[in-house]
C-alpha cells in the first residue's frame, strides 16, 4: 500500500526516523530549497520520491510566460530524479478550500490569453504537452479539485478542470 506524506521544503527539518517509523514509503516534496536535500534524504531511505510543482500561481495559464514558467519548473524538477511529478494548482485560479456553493472569489477572470477559449480543452492541452515533455516512466500526477459535473458544470468549464477527459494524461490523481 502507497503511504504518502507531503514534505514542504520550508519546514525542513523532518524527524526521518518518525517518518520511517509511521510506515510511509513515499514523500512529495514541495519545488522549493532545499528540496534537493530532502529528495536525497528520502531516496538514502528507499522512499518514492515525488516532487511538487505549483503550475500558474496567479497567472493565467495561457499566458505565455506561464508556459515558459511551467517548462522551467519542470526542468527543474526532473534534476531530482523524481519517480513522479505533481502539478499542483493545475487549473485557472480559484482555491476550492474556499468553496461553498458558487464561484470561488479568486478565479481567474478572462484575460487577453484565455477569453473566449475552452478552459477545459487549454487545459487538456497543457496536460499532454507535459506528459509528452517527461520520460514516460515518471508518473504524472496532478491535484484535482472535489467538482462533480453534475453538481457544479460551471465550475468545471471555469476552473478547467474536468477530471474524465483530464485525467487520460495522468497516471495519479
Ligand atoms: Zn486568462
Amino acid at each position: 500500500m502507497r503511504k504518502a506524506v507531503f514534505l514542504f521544503p520550508k519546514h525542513s527539518n523532518y524527524d526521518w526516523q518518525e517518518l520511517v517509523d509511521s510506515g510511509i514509503n513515499e514523500v512529495m516534496i514541495g519545488l522549493h530549497p532545499p528540496a534537493e536535500k530532502l529528495a536525497n534524504q528520502a531516496r538514502n531511505l528507499n522512499f518514492k520520491i515525488g516532487v511538487s510543482i505549483t503550475s500558474f500561481e496567479d497567472m493565467c495559464p495561457l499566458d505565455p510566460k506561464s508556459f515558459h514558467r511551467l517548462e522551467n519548473l519542470l526542468h527543474q524538477a526532473l534534476k531530482l530524479n523524481p519517480q513522479t511529478i505533481w502539478l499542483d494548482h493545475f487549473r485557472f485560479g480559484g482555491h476550492w478550500e474556499d468553496l461553498k456553493r458558487n464561484l470561488p472569489d479568486d478565479r481567474h477572470l478572462p484575460c487577453q490569453w484565455c477569453r473566449d477559449t475552452d478552459r477545459v480543452e487549454e487545459l487538456c492541452k497543457l496536460a499532454s504537452w507535459v506528459r509528452s515533455s517527461i520520460h514516460r516512466e515518471i508518473e504524472l500526477g496532478y491535484f484535482a479539485m472535489p467538482l462533480y459535473g453534475h453538481k457544479t458544470p460551471e465550475l468545471i468549464s471555469e476552473m478547467g478542470q474536468d477530471h474524465q477527459r483530464l485525467c487520460k494524461n495522468f497516471e495519479e490523481l
